[in-house]
């Protein structure tokens, strides 16, 4: 990460050639070497000092010449994975210091530091475990100061061993001399270890430990087809070969009928199953090591199992050393999903009963993980990271934001995905990935995650951020701080305002959040929503025009509902009396209640529209996870070539709003001869034509050139470019996600900014 030198409050120009300074670093300073990197360039200066930790960075103090050319050498050379926000620099009287020290960290003060997310394993490292003569060969635990655990094993700041969960491994001779030696790449690296000294990996099998080698057990377990629970870094995978016979197993015991899984492989590996462009390569490569989506090679048979009618496989590389030596062993892609029960948080702990029910054999080791952190999932879209899920390797690095505040707001997020963001100063930490707060295993994960990041950081919430839907499980958390002022935020100016916070953008513009479905401020379900303003106000100006969803939330596992109650409000009866014969007498109660417009709800939700409208292209009747239908109808219309045709549709204006109206869309759809993928194509096309002209409408005379494209739907990229190609060519600047989300995984932000609107302070 480059130190961003206009955020240093420091002029470099005016620092003294001689005589005794005291820096203050904060930003990303613990755990990264930098404060190995401050002892080199000292030694390299030939000054004199010490440096320290302390809660709130690290203080430098040097003395003797050429002092302005050290402090630009440190701007400028900074460790890689280090980020300098603030350099608070004096001048102070000389103390004759005869050598430089590294001094014990000062644990008094305010606590201002960021801390390091886990970094995957690096090259020098990985070049060790290959070298047959090295004393960490083959180490499945082995770290430096540029790789490692780091946000998962931090109990508290500052960052030193006795404060991570590597406590209780006391250093034997060789690793200690590493750890002392400022030459050395293992210098002050706090998990440091070997096989003398270092975790040991276990292999338990029905709850009893298994007396052979661990690894070649654990690879015997791997080989004949059955599920394997491997400890990673910020939990347990479960880890198979992606073999018809693993993969039944697998969705057997994750009770999990088609949803894609991730899998793990070297680069080799997975160019024979997926196009890998530089960009994507790049973000495999990256620290954090993410899971990428990556469009597969129609040769490739590997998503029949993993990823059933999807067009893209979801690989990382191996990040972990222990994950390195599997893939090596097995010499073939795993899948590696993460050990939980549908939508509650990953297992990360030993005790973990579940962790039995969902696997043959465990694969496990006394390093004790602290803070539970899910593999982070992400695309390349323009170029640019998008995030379908933010979490390991990315948290807990702050989001900058373009004001400040001084109070502290706590945001909850909203009941799926979700993620908690506090918000203090200039910066916005938004937490690792929960899950679906409807758990109430997720729901106390929320909780503790909470306490971590307040202790951590050592704040403490004045606002809590909470949804506007009344029965969203974690408003419930708001109790924990009596004092705090609840402010309620409606779920889709939350993900405009997250979109606008992360870019930056202080101007006005027109958000368009395209959802699945969300509180509105008339108590009504929105989901397709125009909003005109900025990060303090936001007007809703516009919406999809509301369909009739029979039986509220069931359309939303049950999408066949939606595409009954769409063929009725196009008139097509015949066809929806056809349609609901395949579903016997509930389809005949449900063409009843659309009919009575009883036992349901209105909503403007683009995402029902979307399951609707690929139910009746006839992908599936139901969701077996939240947007899997939409998910296929993406991929479908992929498989198409572009075109240029579009079907009608019609803005009309309701209480002196213009509304999309794309029933005559699913109209002419239905009537059309073209193939299945034409018609998928021809739709996104389509709602993204209906969405300029929307656009249009909505900003009329007001000047605004800007439009913000946010909300679940908008995880789809190819309407995502569609709009944002139609958008453009009509003058419009259009911004969309780079840092958090466009799903309710990004929510938690916009809440936070939203809430924090009326404290705060321009920049
Ligand atoms: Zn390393
Ligand atoms: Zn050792």
């Amino acid at each position: 990460m480059e130190p961003r030198q206009e955020s240093l409050d420091v002029r470099l120009a005016d620092i003294k050639e001689n005589g005794r300074l005291r820096l203050h670093f904060s930003g990303i300073v613990q755990g990264v070497g930098f404060r190995p990197f401050l002892y080199r360039s000292a030694e390299k200066f030939g000054l004199k000092g010490f440096v320290k930790n302390t809660s709130a960075g690290v203080t430098l103090e040097v003395e003797g010449g050429r002092l302005g050319e050290f402090v630009r050498h440190i701007v400028r050379h900074a460790p890689p994975l280090s980020h300098i926000e603030t350099l608070r620099l004096e001048e102070i009287p000389l103390r004759h210091s005869r050598e430089f020290a590294i001094l014990e960290s000062d644990t008094s003060g305010q606590k201002n530091v960021m801390v390091s997310p886990d970094i995957a394993l690096c090259e020098a490292c990985q070049k060790e475990m290959a070298n047959a003569a090295d004393r960490r060969h083959a180490y499945p635990f082995t770290n430096c100061t540029d790789c490692g655990p780091r946000f998962s094993i931090i109990e508290d700041l500052p960052y030193d061993r006795p404060l991570t969960t590597m406590k209780r491994f006391t250093m034997c001779l060789d690793c200690r001399r590493e750890y002392r030696s400022p030459s050395d790449r293992r210098y002050h690296a706090q998990p440091v270890s070997c096989p003398n000294c270092g975790p040991k990996l276990k292999l338990r099998i029905k709850g009893k430990e298994s007396k052979g080698e661990p690894l070649t057990e654990a690879l015997k377990i791997l080989k004949t087809d059955r599920v394997l629970a491997v400890k990673g870094i910020g939990g347990f995978h479960l880890a198979c070969r992606t073999s018809q016979k693993a993969m039944a197993r697998l969705r057997h015991l994750k009770k999990r009928e088609r949803k894609p899984f991730a899998m793990m492989a070297s680069l080799e590996m997975i160019r024979k199953h997926c196009r890998v462009s530089s960009k994507e390569k790049e973000l495999l490569q990256s620290p954090a090591a993410p899971i990428v989506l990556l469009e597969s090679l129609p040769k490739t048979r590997l998503g029949r199992q993993v990823a059933p009618g999807q067009n893209r496989l979801g690989f990382m590389l191996p990040y972990s050393p222990l994950h390195r030596l599997l893939i090596e062993k097995m010499g073939e892609a795993l899948v590696m999903t993460s050990a939980n029960r549908s939508d509650e948080p990953i297992i990360f702990r030993d005790g973990a009963a579940e962790l039995r029910e969902l696997s043959d054999a465990i694969l496990t080791h006394d390093r004790p993980i602290h803070t539970f952190a899910d593999d982070s999932v992400v695309g390349n879209f323009a170029k640019e990271t998008y995030f379908f899920r933010r979490s390991r390797g990315f948290v807990p690095l702050p989001i900058h934001l373009p004001f400040s505040t001084p109070q502290t707001v706590l945001a909850l997020g909203g009941m799926l995905k979700t993620t908690f963001t506090l918000l203090h100063g200039n910066r916005a930490l938004v937490s690792q990935h929960i899950g679906d707060t409807e758990s109430i295993a997720a729901l106390a994960a929320e909780k503790q995650a909470i306490g971590h990041f307040l202790k951590i950081f050592a704040l403490s919430p004045g606002v809590i951020a909470v949804d506007m839907h009344p029965a969203y499980p974690n408003r419930l958390l708001a109790a924990d701080f009596p004092g705090a002022r609840v402010i309620e935020v409606q779920h889709h100016r939350a993900h405009i305002a997250s979109l606008l916070a992360e870019s930056g953008e202080t101007d006005k513009v027109l958000g368009i959040a395209l959802d699945g479905t969300g509180y509105g401020d008339d108590g009504t379900i929105w989901g397709g929503e125009f909003f005109s303003g900025d990060l303090h106000r936001l007007e809703r100006v516009g919406h999809l025009l509301p369909i009739f969803l029979p039986g509220g939330d069931a359309a939303a596992h049950e999408p066949w509902r939606t595409a009954l109650s769409l063929l009725l409000a196009v008139g097509a009866e015949k066809a929806a009396r056809r349609f609901a014969k395949k579903f016997g007498r509930k389809g005949d109660q449900v063409l009843e209640a659309v009919v009575q417009r009883r036992g349901g709800v209105m909503t403007t939700s683009c995402g029902r529209l979307f399951d609707g409208v690929a139910a009746l292209l006839g992908l599936g009747d139901c969701n077996s996870y939240e947007g899997e239908l939409p998910s296929l109808l993406q991929a479908e219309a992929e498989r198409a070539r572009p075109q240029k045709q579009s079907y009608p549709y019609a803005l009309e204006k309701k209480s002196a709003m213009p509304v999309l109206n794309m029933l005559m869309a699913v109209e002419a759809m239905l009537a059309d001869k073209k193939s299945r993928a034409e018609k998928a194509r021809c739709f996104h096309l389509t709602l993204a034509n209906g969405l300029l002209d929307m656009a249009i409408s909505c900003t009329g005379t007001s000047g605004i050139r800007t439009a913000a494209l946010s909300g679940g739907v908008f995880q789809n990229t190819l309407l995502l470019k569609m709009s944002r190609d139609l958008l453009q060519e009509n003058g419009f600047r259009v911004l969309h996600h780079t840092q958090v989300p466009a799903n309710d995984g990004g929510i938690s932000l916009g809440q936070a900014v939203l809430a924090a609107a009326p404290y705060r302070k321009e920049l």
